[in-house]
């Protein structure tokens, strides 16, 4: 099935009389008849719910949804994207070992590689597209475990260049882990340009209503954990599973199950199932909204390039002018290229306040990629500690603005932007 008819349909199939609609099952536990029953789920030889920290009916359909929607073998959603994150790599790093991260990560992200997980012991080691392959392959030494991009950079809009990240990441062993909340998979699916692993923030476009928190991880199948033995985790036995060897028992599968079985058990990063239930309710209008995003997103980052008397720069990696324009049509949907225009004002961080706050269909809001239009300057807020030479230094320009296209009428938009900039000078 095409991705618009997964978004509705896959994931749930009620049997005959069963709820039309996704049910919420709103329980801890799950009865059986017999312990041994119980006993069997316990030594993971039959499938099934025991405890929703672990697993819950609601949250399954919804993760079927998801592989389905990536390609991949198998999901787990978790409790943010945040949690998505940590999971993916703790699933395959311990205390000792190092990773590989783009330098424009997520912020969220980028705190919980470069001080809490340093804190863990697992360093995070930051490289740039600017670097020459053998600067990259420089990074790498045995105890390196994997690679982590993002498809579309928040909020740096960058477009990962899968072609030439993925060969070299393999060529050294390790699988590439790919956030691609901005893209969603609608406009990529990173498991057909190379990526072994996938994430999701479903906060943002997933979800798309602002109304819950929550993250996916999905396993692509596609990593061949045995080959050169750098994966004991999944390839021994798990002492903490009667001695489990994941490969062996789940094959393709290994890398989710043993991150549902064992992490998620131990962390308890775990959704609600309303959580699950709501992100459903988003993924089936998902193929409509991402592209309406896209084409008014088109639409803004177009009008704001024509406004060179207020506005420095643009950038959108669907304009043909980006220098993330090639890799958009290469990599996303004809070149679709989401929801969030970033540029730069003209009078610094007090004319991009001015702007802001003469917006009044655009919201002021710490979120970005939901149905309604909203604004961010991360001079005036996430980064109003810093002095404009420090931001500078930083690489944010004091009247740098992220605007998160909404589903409006472009038109409307596009008079809210007209208005605001009329009061800046
Ligand atoms: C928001 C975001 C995250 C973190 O997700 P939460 O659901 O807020 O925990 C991770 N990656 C990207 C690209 C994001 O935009």
């Amino acid at each position: 099935m095409k991705r618009a008819t997964l978004c509705v349909q896959a994931g749930y199939e009620p049997g005959n009389g069963e709820p039309r609609i996704l049910p919420i099952y709103q329980s801890t536990t799950y009865k059986y008849d017999s312990s041994a029953e119980l006993a069997s789920l316990f030594d993971l030889e039959t499938p099934g719910h025991m405890y929703t920290r672990i697993s819950n009916p609601t949250v399954d359909c919804v993760e079927r949804k998801v592989a389905a929607l990536e390609g991949g073998v198998g999901a787990m959603m978790t409790s943010s994207g945040q949690a998505a994150s940590l999971i993916s790599v703790l699933n395959i790093a311990s205390s000792g070992d190092n990773f590989i991260m783009m330098g424009n990560l997520y912020g969220g992200t980028t705190n919980l590689f470069l001080v809490t997980m340093r804190r863990m012991g697992i360093e995070a080691r930051v490289v740039s597209p600017e670097m020459s392959d053998d600067e990259i392959l420089s990074f790498f030494d045995e105890r390196t475990r994997l690679f982590f991009g993002e498809t579309i950079a928040n909020p740096s809009l960058a477009v990962f260049d899968f072609d030439r990240f993925a060969p070299l990441v393999h060529s050294k062993g390790v699988p590439l882990i790919i956030d691609n909340t901005f893209a969603t998979p609608i406009l990529c699916r990173p498991f057909e340009h190379g990526a072994d692993i996938v994430i999701h923030s479903t906060t943002k476009y997933m979800d798309g209503h602002a109304s819950v928190v929550g993250g996916m991880i999905v396993d692509g199948g596609t990593f061949d954990w045995e080959k050169g033995s750098k994966y004991p985790e999944l390839t021994e036995p798990d002492e903490s599973y009667h001695g489990v060897v994941y490969t062996k028992t789940f094959g393709r599968a290994a890398y989710i199950t043993k991150a549902r079985t064992q992490l998620m058990r131990d962390l308890g990063s775990t959704p609600q199932p309303i959580a699950a239930f709501l992100l459903n309710m988003g993924l089936e209008t998902l193929d409509l909204r991402i592209r309406r995003h896209s084409e008014n997103a088109m639409r803004v980052a177009e009008y704001l390039s024509t406004r060179t008397d207020l506005i420095k720069s643009v950038s959108y990696p669907g304009l043909a002018s980006s220098p993330e324009h090639e890799r958009a049509l290469k990599y996303l949907d004809g070149g679709l290229s989401s929801g969030v225009v970033s540029f730069s004002m003209k009078g610094g961080r007090e004319n991009a306040m001015k702007f802001m706050d003469s917006l009044s269909l655009a919201s002021i809001v710490v979120h970005v990629a939901d149905a309604r239009t909203s604004v961010l300057n991360p001079a005036s807020t996430t980064h109003r500690q810093l002095s404009d030479e420090m931001l500078i230094n930083a690489g944010i320009d004091p009247g740098f603005v992220r605007f998160s296209v909404g589903i409006e009428d472009v038109e409307d938009i596009i008079a809210d932007i007209e208005g605001a900039l009329s009061v800046c000078r």
